[in-house]
């Protein structure tokens, strides 16, 4: 037998597949990161990392932010986009604007607004709040700040007093109905405001977000309304004041085509907007780019069939293709990716609490007197299964189970009984998978018995709170032990959550070929703590999670790579308390330690404990308030 390696983990976790370049598996079998795709000399051992967390008195789960990859993601979309208008002689300019919604951390708008600074990379806003944080956060005027949604007076005018302190913002507007007060307020406020139309395509994209985009959207307006607006803004004498053209088709583009259609739709409308009169300069295709998280390079919804090189070659040379047929310059490109920019640059970090698997059981020789004949023939189809008649005996002894526990409903068999035909039921499979993974090819059913037979590793995290979009829609994470990977994971499970909650799990993992039901683990080992990553989980996770079973946010943690794989913890975010999310249930912490504190002072007084225990019980509660709410050690 040949020697398991980390290459071979590697392989298996398809890591060279969906890292973009910013993790690899060193060849002591920890998984690494990297500041940037293939600096493999300054590769950072994340168990070691962990370690280092654990050590500083932060538990599991911890959410491992690397700011290194926020710049350099932010860089790479940048350059790429240079490179290639370079390349195509595209003479305008490309300006992105991170959209806020994805991840709205402090720490990680104001990294982006930080590392974006050399590229003038600016925020897209989509609502009052945001736009609050972006006027907060940012300092740089020729960067843009894009004011998307539903716009309120309030909204309006803040995007005004921003334009007024001299910062690029762009009011899109998303409704007809939001012009007039737009022309309105900037009348009372003295402000000439810079005007975008979102427009709505005719293109539709599929994905989960299929309805973001397509003349069925929300939001945006139809070519009948554009013209409204347009003449609306002629009679105020105000069309100089339309300098964008602005669509959102959705994210998670995974299909090229989709993007191209698009675009050149867009640039149509914006062409037509230049004849108009309106002094369009820029063009704003929003959101989309995406993520190659299984890694297929396909136009899979958790992936993507382009690299970033044809995205951006594609987008630059649709919008010449188009604008130099009809004589329009070049206009400024803006994209508001945000997914792209910030998946990679986040791991959540758990650990294994608890494993249980399938248990063979030692059935008797022959079978006690009396047993049913469903039993009997069960037993016989167990003793004569080969590899030959797998699906015939899989057959059989579902039928038989099927059989047993229906009589046993009737009253016709025993507990006893039912226990045994259970018994031989799951052995029998477990024959079966055995006698599978003889086969070159897959043996019967062999994807769902291996999901039933699977084990399930208990883990230290909340789908709810910390991966919520693989719990409401399916999607897909890498996940992969992040040591020991130089040894073989003999192991196939799948994870359950600490909520006990039966959607509390993943079993849907990536694979070469789509998707897998099981993930190879290694045992877990006595006393040993055994630690799972989930990767690429930046973009939109943090916040769309919930309190299901009042489970909180969890620690996080910053690092910054320096030269030669040595690292910083910039700095450190304790998660919830106990105490933190009562409150966000509207309890009051006080009100409830002051109830359970008399509820204690009662038992004192009837004598079911002593007056130093009650003090020892109101502490643990106290403690508790003051806690984690993830399974500390
Ligand atoms: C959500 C959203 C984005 C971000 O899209 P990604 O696919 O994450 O890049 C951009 N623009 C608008 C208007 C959005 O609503």
């Amino acid at each position: 037998m040949e020697r398991w390696r980390a290459s071979k983990s590697a392989d298996l976790y398809g890591v060279n597949q969906w890292s973009g370049g910013y993790f690899q598996v060193a060849e002591n079998g920890d998984a690494t990161v990297l500041p940037r795709p293939g600096a493999t000399d300054r590769a950072v051992s994340i168990a070691e990392v962990a370690e280092g967390i654990r050590a500083r008195g932060f538990d599991m789960p911890v959410l491992l932010r690397i700011d290194n990859i926020l710049d350099a993601q932010i860089e790479s979309l940048n350059e790429t986009c240079r490179t290639a208008m370079e390349e195509l002689g595209y003479k305008g300019r490309f300006m992105g604007a991170y959209p806020i919604k994805v991840n709205q951390q402090q720490q990680v708008v104001e990294k982006i607004a930080e590392f974006g600074a050399r590229y003038h990379h600016g925020l897209e806003a989509g609502s009052k709040a945001e736009l609050i944080a972006a006027m907060g956060s940012m300092r740089d005027r020729n960067a843009v700040l894009i004011c998307n949604g539903y716009k309120d007076e309030e909204f309006i005018d803040l995007g005004l007093y921003a334009t007024k302190l001299g910062f690029t913002c762009i009011l899109v507007v998303e409704l007809p109905d939001e012009l007039p007060l737009i022309l309105e307020r900037s009348k009372q406020l003295d402000a000439k405001p810079v005007l975008g139309i979102r427009i709505k395509l005719s293109t539709q994209a599929g994905g989960h977000w299929a309805d973001s985009g397509g003349e069925r959207s929300f939001f945006g307006l139809n070519t009948t309304q554009i013209i409204d607006a347009v003449d609306l803004l002629k009679g105020a004498g105000m069309l100089d004041c339309l300098k964008m053209v602005h669509y959102h088709l959705g994210s998670q583009i995974s299909n090229i085509r989709e993007i191209r259609t698009a675009v050149n739709e867009a640039c149509r409308v914006y062409a037509g907007l230049a004849r108009e009169g309106a002094a369009v300069e820029y063009l704003d295709l929003g959101g989309g780019l995406a993520v190659d998280y299984d890694g297929t390079q396909s136009n899979f919804l958790s992936s993507r069939n382009y690299t970033l090189k044809e995205y951006c070659t594609d987008i630059f040379e649709a919008v010449m293709t188009s604008l130099d047929e009809e004589g329009i310059p070049h206009p400024t490109i803006i994209t508001e990716s945000g997914r792209a920019l910030v998946a990679y640059s986040s791991v959540l970090l758990f650990n294994v609490l608890d494993v249980t698997r399938f248990q063979a059981a030692t059935l008797p020789a022959t079978l006690p007197e009396g047993s049913p004949s469903s039993l009997e023939y069960m037993f016989q189809a167990l003793k004569g299964l080969n590899i030959r008649n797998m699906q015939e005996v899989l057959n059989d002894v579902i039928f038989y189970r099927d059989e047993t526990r229906r009589l046993f409903d009737n009253g016709k068999v025993t507990l006893r009984q039912r226990s045994l035909c259970e018994q031989i039921f799951w052995t029998t499979l477990n024959e079966i998978q055995n006698l599978s993974l003889e086969l070159k090819h897959p043996g019967p059913e062999s994807g769902e018995l291996e999901r039933v037979l699977a084990d399930i590793y208990y883990c230290n995290f909340s789908v709810f709170q910390s991966l919520p979009d693989a719990w409401a829609i399916d999607q897909l994470f890498p996940v992969m032990p992040i040591h020991r990977l130089n040894e073989e994971p003999k192991r196939r499970g799948i994870l359950a959550d600490i909520t006990c909650d039966c959607d509390g799990q993943i079993d849907q993992f990536i694979d070469k070929r789509g998707t897998r039901r099981v993930l190879p683990l290694h045992e877990v080992k006595p006393y040993e703590e055994y630690l799972i990553g989930v990767f690429l989980v930046g973009a939109y996770q943090e916040t769309l999670g919930d309190l299901h079973n009042l489970l909180g946010d969890t620690n996080v943690v910053s690092i910054r790579i320096l030269d030669k794989g040595a690292y910083e913890f910039v700095s450190e975010q304790e998660g919830d308390t106990v105490s933190d999310v009562l409150a966000y249930v509207q309890y009051d912490p006080k009100r409830l330690f002051n109830s359970f504190r008399q509820s204690a002072e009662r038992a004192v007084r009837e004598g079911r404990i002593a007056p130093q225990e009650r003090r020892k019980i109101v502490a643990a509660y106290e403690a508790g308030l003051r806690g984690y709410t993830y399974f500390e050690r």
